[in-house]
């Protein structure tokens, strides 16, 4: 099974290119796409979830024509959008049945199980009689989760899902991500590096609607491997050395940042090689789109 995204581009009414030629093609497995805000990420969620149209260019879903066959993607699809509304006063165990039941699973006692299995899944059995208001965000985006995997769905998309999750809860929600079956697709779409490299097998990094990197996390860590360098210096030196030197981020540390730049040999000047990281692939695509920003 695969996703395979084609030139799709999406100019909104107000004239932002959302989308610009994206070409991506999404194997089974945990997919990450990253991206700072206003990317792009949302609008090609959407636009896979069927909930909204491209301009131009196509996306199949193992020979479904996903922007023309909207009936036959939403009866695969799983989706946690990022701001997913819940009514408070209904339990957790009401509200997924109503949704199996939307999602055409007309037996009670089969709906039961189903309903019951997920809440198991996703930790939430013991709080099934809840109203959904009551519950903490960690709760509701575990929640989430199990009204995406209603109808065993084989394509999953979830978007922006550790946004505002503490750490334990964001431990428990990646742990449940990553049990969801292999033999499915599952986008997670973040601006959290973290998440990708916890997490997915392939990524892509998108970025003012055009993508800049797609392939493995390893592939990506090829890329700036040996080449990054990092150095302490005064916040107010920072202009200096960005006219100087590639500088991809930087991080307040007890009052001094830290510069990290992309060099193709270590330039002196008191720096010292680092080991890359995903945040390093990441800031070194986005730095060259847009101004580095302090993390
Ligand atoms: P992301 O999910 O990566 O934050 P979005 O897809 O939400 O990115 O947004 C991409 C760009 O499109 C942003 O500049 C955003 O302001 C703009 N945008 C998103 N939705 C709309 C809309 N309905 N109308 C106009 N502009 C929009």
């Amino acid at each position: 099974m695969e996703l395979i995204i084609n030139q799709l581009s999406k100019t909104y009414a107000n004239g932002v290119k959302a989308l610009n030629e994206v070409s991506l093609t999404i194997p089974q497995g945990m997919f990450g796409l990253l991206g700072p805000n206003g990317a792009g990420k949302s609008t090609l969620m959407r636009t896979i979830a069927t909930l909204q149209d491209a301009d131009s260019g196509s996306i199949s879903l193992d020979g479904i024509d996903v922007l023309k066959e909207k009936q036959a993607v939403r009866e695969r699809l799983g989706y946690l959008p990022q701001d997913f509304g819940l009514y408070p006063r209904i339990n957790a165990e009401t509200m997924l049945d109503h949704i199996a039941q939307m999602k055409g699973i007309g037996n009670k006692a089969e709906r039961k199980e189903v309903v019951a299995s997920l809440l198991q899944k996703v930790n939430l059995f013991k709080d099934r009689k809840k109203g959904l208001g009551t519950y903490s965000g960690g709760m509701r985006q575990r929640f989430g989760i199990a009204q995406a995997l209603v109808g065993n769905p084989s394509l999953i998309i979830v978007d922006e899902p550790t946004a505002g999750l503490d750490p334990s809860e964001r431990n428990r929600f990646y742990n449940l991500l990553s049990e969801i079956g292999e033999n499915t697709i599952v986008i997670l779409s973040t601006h959290i590096v973290e998440d990708v490299n916890t997490l997915c097998s392939n990524m892509a990094i998108i970025c003012m609607g055009e993508v800049l990197m797609q392939g493995k996390p390893k592939d990506g860590l090829e890329m700036v491997k040996g080449k990054i360098f990092q150095k302490s210096i005064d916040k107010s030196d920072l202009d200096t050395y960005r006219k100087e030197y590639q500088v991809i981020s930087t991080k307040l540390i007890s009052g001094r940042l830290s510069l990290r730049i992309e060099s193709e040999g270590n330039p002196g000047n008191g720096f010292e090689a680092a080991p890359a990281d995903l945040e390093d692939v990441y800031f070194s695509f986005i730095s060259k789109k847009v101004d580095p920003i302090t993390i």
